[in-house]
């Protein structure tokens, strides 16, 4: 089904494996390291080796990677920015080593910039690591943003403005429901939810949406708040959750939901229920 969630690797990244199977997921998400942390990490062939047959062995067919939420691509602090930029490359060999075929990446924010001049230093930086890496073929997913602050992601304009800018085609979309509804894409209805993606191809391209984070959102339209619900929880409602699992069955889709009593498990239910009716 392409179906999954966000799993820890807490242990060892097998064991973001073994939580896909005992959840049934054939789809997950991990964060390659401490998502809180600067500090780097590598992975080794061996623990590359063990997780892509981890995979094989419980079904895994989609893994993504998330990046850590510390990248600021498009800082006017130099040192954040050489740190966000070593961190992004840093992320790509570990997806590399792991068998990850894409990063989920949140573009950054312009700051004091205005925003043409943020998606250029951003998609410039970006440029700049994937040039260094040339070989690496793992992809960089830019995500859509509740659009909190000064940051870009919040409309599909500037996700098409800087993929544009990148010209590369190790560039995706993944597109967050809770972050669209926050970011003011009313998705409530199927024809808000219909509008939605015909602006999303006019401007970027379906071809280029390689993943979906499937969250109902605790804040309300247009709120810019980053705060996830449970499916069916939030303000969103079941509609649009409904109109993903129908028309987009070819595209992984991964919840990212705390995940108190086992929550996972009844939020996967309603996606797979709601994917039949
Ligand atoms: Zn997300």
């Amino acid at each position: 089904m392409l179906l999954g969630s966000h799993v820890s690797i807490s242990g060892g990244y097998v064991n973001a494996a073994i939580e896909a199977a005992r959840l049934g997921i054939d789809t997950i998400q991990i964060f390659t390291k401490n998502q809180q942390s600067w500090k780097e990490k590598t992975v080794t062939e061996h623990e590359g080796k063990e997780f892509k047959a981890a995979c094989i062995k419980h079904g895994v067919k989609q893994a993504f990677s998330h990046a850590i939420y510390l990248i600021s691509l498009g800082s006017e602090n130099d040192d954040i920015a050489e740190k966000s930029m070593l961190a992004l490359a840093m992320e790509l060999e570990r997806c590399k080593t792991l068998g990850l075929t894409h990063t989920v990446l949140h573009p950054g924010a312009a700051g004091t910039l205005s925003k043409v001049e943020a998606i250029i230093r951003i998609g410039d930086r970006i440029k700049n690591v994937l040039q260094v890496l040339k070989g690496n073929p793992v992809k960089i997913l830019l995500e859509n943003t509740a659009g909190q602050g000064s940051s870009i992601g919040g409309k599909l304009e500037y996700i098409s403005d800087l993929i544009d800018h990148i010209k590369s085609k190790q560039i995706g979309l993944c597109i967050d429901t809770c972050h669209a509804f926050a970011a003011g894409y009313d998705i409530r209805d199927p024809k808000g939810i219909e509008k939605f993606f015909k602006e999303t191809d006019n401007r970027i391209g379906l071809e280029k949406l390689l993943c979906f984070h499937l969250n109902d959102s605790k804040g309300e339209l247009g709120s810019k708040l980053d705060r996830h619900a449970h499916i069916g929880e939030g303000f969103i409602g079941l509609t649009p959750f409904k109109y993903i699992m129908q028309n987009f069955p070819h595209i992984p889709k991964v919840l990212e939901l705390p995940k108190e009593n086992d929550a996972d498990k009844k939020n996967l239910q309603i996606l797979r229920d709601l994917s039949k009716k």
